[in-house]
């Protein structure tokens, strides 16, 4: 049986990677094999570990599609050389890049782990190393020759979790990310400890495949307490928006003044895909639970049940490349594609 793994590791930037100013005190990227050299843990993992890096590592705020689709290509370039792939990403957007790539690779058959940290690789107190070497174990591990991660995952503080079932929730904590609305898939303590029935099942009967088409053509509104109607009216008014996910309250509920709807109602009329995500960061759109969700349900919004709105972007950017009729496009939207919703 094969236990040593063929770990590919890939650098597209964030604090992971970062030095300090020596003028500002602002932290920026660096070479990231200079700092990978001095890492002597990575000697001791029993894996053989190759890395690739952004040619211009990126703080993540300044992530884009056209990068997502980098990285995919990165990793399907090499997907039949490695057994997992390990992506270092700034923290800050690395929920939406993972959930991206969720989408972007049908037929997933090996692990893609992304990690980052809070704290630079090089400083005293960082949680760089336990997150970076925990990620290249978790890419690693293997049963009866296979792999048992088969999906994207997120690996942050002792956690994995779904790549795409996860939010940035804290800027200070080592603990910097959440999933709430699905457990962990494994825990790191003395032991792995892998949560067997909630992984993405390996997919052996269909080809692994990659979808790099993604539109950006999208809007995210979020309500609240006296939106303005000529803002709102305004920003309707922009043809080339081809999907909203509108960032409802609770269960799925935002007012019900006539103008509002029917701003929603004729956006939609006009072809444009309108998706109700909560900014609740746990529980699930139900609309009709309420008198102030039924006109949208009426008027035929997508329901993104209990999605994050991490994932709502990534997943209305993939389905809407695919130009899709808006009754298709609502089935599919729907239904859980890659374990992103219940
Ligand atoms: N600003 C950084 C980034 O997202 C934060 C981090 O890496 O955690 O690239």
């Amino acid at each position: 049986m094969k236990t040593k793994a063929d770990i590919l590791l890939i650098y597209t930037g964030g604090t992971i990677g970062m030095v300090k100013d020596a003028e500002t005190g602002s932290l920026k990227a660096f070479n990231f094999d200079d700092l990978l050299q001095n890492i002597p843990e990575l000697k001791l993992l029993e894996h053989t570990i190759d890395s690739v890096s952004f040619e211009k590592p990126i703080d993540s705020s300044n992530m884009r599609p056209a990068f997502w689709i980098k990285i995919a290509g990165m990793i399907e370039e090499n997907y039949d050389r490695y057994d997992g792939f390990v992506v270092l990403h700034g923290s800050d957007t690395m929920s939406y890049t993972a959930s991206a790539l969720s989408f972007m690779f049908e037929n997933l058959g090996k692990p893609i782990i992304f990690t980052g940290s809070q704290l630079p690789i090089g400083d005293l107190r960082t949680d760089a190393k336990e997150n970076l070497v925990t990620s290249i174990q978790i890419a690693g591990l293997q049963e009866k020759g296979k792999p048992v991660i088969t999906e994207v995952g997120l690996y942050f503080e002792y956690k994995l979790y779904r790549a795409n079932r996860t939010t940035k929730i804290n800027a200070e904590y080592f603990e910097a990310f959440a999933s709430m609305n699905y457990p962990p898939l494994l825990e790191s303590g003395v032991h792995l400890s892998v949560n067997r029935s909630l992984l993405w099942p390996s997919s052996e009967k269909g080809k692994m495949k990659v979808h790099k088409k993604l539109n950006d053509e999208i809007a995210l509104i979020k309500v609240y307490p006296g939106m303005n109607r000529k803002v709102m009216e305004h920003l309707f008014s922009f043809m080339e928006v081809k999907g909203i996910i509108l960032e409802t309250y609770g269960t799925g509920n935002a007012p019900t003044d006539e103008w509002f709807v029917n701003l929603l109602s004729q956006a939609i009329s006009r072809g444009v895909v309108v998706v109700n995500v909560t900014q609740c960061i746990g529980g699930s759109v139900n609309m009709g639970q309420y008198e102030t969700s039924n006109q949208l349900k009426r008027i035929g919004v997508v329901s993104g049940k209990d999605i994050t709105v991490e994932a709502a972007i990534a997943k209305l950017m993939y389905l809407l490349a695919k130009d899709l009729s808006p009754k298709v496009f609502k089935t599919i939207f729907e239904t859980s594609l890659r374990g992103e919703m219940n």
